[in-house]
Formats: C-alpha cells, structure tokens, sequence
C-alpha cells in the first residue's frame, strides 16, 4: 500500500472511531435521558423486589429457594448448589440471624428482568439446552423446559430478585447482603458461566431508576474471574465504575469486555494472601480517592480460596475474612453504601467461610444497625 494511501486510510479510520464514540456517547445519553422522564413520568413498572423492612431486621436477603436440588444433578455438578442454605444454618447456628429476622427474597419477574434483558433473552432461556450450556450441567439439556424453569432458573430469579431488593435495603440501611447472587458472567444479551440473569447490572440499572439519591455506582469485583457481564453491560456508561482483580489465565478472557475496568489487577496462578491483600487494599484505596460512588456492589467470589480447581489461586480462609473485612472497613470509611453478593466460590468449606467472614463484620461493627 502506498503511504498516500495508507495516510488517507488512517484519516479515513480515525473519523470513523471519533464518529462511533460519538454516536455511542450520543446513545448513551439518550438512554440516560429516556430513563429520567421515564422516572419523572412515573413510568416505571409495578415491582415486589423493592420493599421496606422492620427496624428490627437485618438488611440479609435470602430465601431457600436459592438452592439448586433435583433428580441428584446436582452431583454431576462441581459445585456445591446448597452453599447459600449452608451459609444462613451457620449464621442462625451462630445467634447472629433469626427466620424473622431475615429479609425474604422474591423471585424476579418478567418485568423486573426486562428492565436489563432483551425479550429475545428471555426467550432463549425457554430453551433447554440453551440454560444447559449456561449452567454448564449437561443433562439439563435433556430435561423439559418446565423442569429447567422450576428447579434450575426459578432459583436463578430467586437470587436475581435478592440482589436487586438488597441495593434497596443498602441504600436504607447504609449495608446490605444477598446470601446468594453475583453473576458477573451474564450480560443482558448473554448468559454464561453458570450466569442466567445479570443481578449486579440489574440492581444498578433499578437504583438508578427509582432512586433519587442514586447516580453512580462503584463496582469491585473480587471473584477469581474476570466480571464480563457487568463490564459489557457498563462499557459504555459513565456512571458506574469498575474494579476487577482476577486470575488472568483463566475463564472467560473477554478482552472487550476488559475495557470497561478502570481500575484492574491480572493476577498469576497460585498468587498468596500477603501479595493479594496488599493488592486489593492499595487498588480499592486509589480507586475511593479519584471518585466516591453513590453505592458500592461488592461481587464477594470466594473461588479465590486455595485448592478450587476453577480459580486457580491460593487465598486462605483468614485471607478471605480480611478482604471482606477490608472493602466493608474502606466503604465505611467513605460512608458510602455497600451491596455485597457472594457469587462464585462452591468447594465444601465455602459456606463456613463466608459465614465466618459476614459474623467477623458483625464483630467488627462493619455491618449493624448503623444508619449513614
Ligand atoms: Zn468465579
């Protein structure tokens, strides 16, 4: 090619980026537009997901629908499907949580979905072996959809409409906790990686839209994968910023997606607790320097911990208590609400793990009846 060519095919390409990055500047800015008349104009569908609770409740939203059960499938699976069960027996074994005493989650409605998903989404999910690849149990390929529906996605939606009622209670109540969700992996046209729903996308978008005090969001994503789905579903949105520390080897490697993490850390194999925790702390303290977020959603993966096969890396049960310990210490700091979900991490000590960790912040006075 000549360099007269070259040169106008350069001119050629960088008008065609500064036009895209207009046009989806310009995007974005209609669809923030459209969202504020549609809150002004009360154009919002009725939802059950946002509710007020008691003074006496904590703001720790579960329901024993979360778990995963049916026809022993769950034994093909790698993952242990009743942790979010396991980790609120710890938490009531331990005096800390009653059955009054926790929020109820509800399912996520259609309705509730479509505020992030597409129709044509959803309708994917009406196919078996679609929610077979998603979830990565390949006999739910061989299910009828009912089935998959009730016993697989049911649970899903039940988690998805826990994440999105506790960014309501976070904002009420300066904290709060989805025993369940975190499925980071999910966008609002792909799902992925045991991800259905996109909850952590879902509950911004929601506060966003019903919540005046609400316009940013921080998102610190410490589960040992990198969080495609909320990064593609943020990529282009200013209000939300991203943090992402994870194992740069292994699954999902969206490079796109990677773009949308303003402030990130690749971690190698085996990587330990000293190097981590001062990793975490220095990137989450640099981060809360440059912006203070309206809320924080804290993706609290526990697939960090030594010995799980998927996330590659070293972390011990103590390490994980001091991370946790450390994004609830740093958003108390700031006095800025924190939405924590528990996400990825399904080895059989995790659910001891996170309940220790959640009675460690009840220790501390990192979660309690405080009010901001
Ligand atoms: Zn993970």
């Amino acid at each position: 090619m000549s360099s007269l060519a070259a040169g106008s095919l350069s001119v050629w390409l960088s008008a065609r980026i500064v036009d895209r990055t207009n046009s989806r500047k310009e995007h974005v800015r209609k669809k923030m537009s459209e969202q504020n008349s549609r809150k002004k104009d009360n154009l919002l569908h009725n939802t059950k997901l946002y509710i007020d609770i008691l003074s006496t409740q904590w703001p720790i939203v579960y329901s024993p629908d979360y778990n995963i059960s049916f026809l022993g499938l769950e034994k093909l699976h790698p993952f242990d499907s009743g942790k979010w069960g396991k980790i609120v027996y710890f938490l009531k074994e331990e005096k800390m949580i009653n059955d009054e005493s926790i929020v109820k989650a509800q399912e996520a409605q259609e309705d509730d979905l479509l505020v992030v998903h597409s129709k044509r989404y959803l309708n994917k999910l009406k196919w078996s072996f679609i929610v077979a690849t998603i979830t990565e149990i390949l006999p739910v390929a061989f299910l009828p959809n009912f089935i998959i529906q009730r016993k697989v996605l049911r649970p899903f939606r039940t988690q998805t409409g826990g994440t999105i009622m506790a960014g309501k209670l976070a904002i009420d109540r300066g904290w709060a906790i989805n025993v369940g969700g975190g499925f980071h992996h999910c966008s609002s046209e792909q799902g992925g990686g045991f991800c259905a729903y996109a909850d952590i996308t879902l509950a911004i978008k929601f506060l966003f839209e019903r919540v005046e005090a609400v316009s940013t969001a921080m998102i610190i994503d410490l589960d040992a994968h990198q969080g495609n789905g909320h990064e593609r579903d943020f990529m282009d949105d200013n209000r939300v910023y991203i943090m992402d520390v994870f194992n740069r080897y292994i699954y999902p490697g969206d490079g796109f997606a990677k773009r949308a993490i303003k402030w990130k850390i690749e971690l190698d194999w085996d990587t330990e607790d000293s190097e981590y925790l001062q990793k975490v702390e220095t990137l989450m303290s640099k981060a809360l320097q440059e912006v203070t977020p309206d809320i924080i959603v804290y993706n609290a993966g526990t697939d960090i911990l030594d010995g799980d096969q998927l996330g590659g890396l070293a972390i011990s049960p103590q390490g994980i208590i001091k991370r946790d310990q450390a994004v609830f210490e740093a958003a108390q700091k700031h006095k800025i609400p924190i939405l924590m979900v528990t996400s990825g991490g399904y080895q059989r000590s995790t659910a001891r793990i996170i309940a220790d960790s959640i009675l460690n912040l009840h220790r501390l006075q990192l979660i309690d009846q405080r009010v901001l």
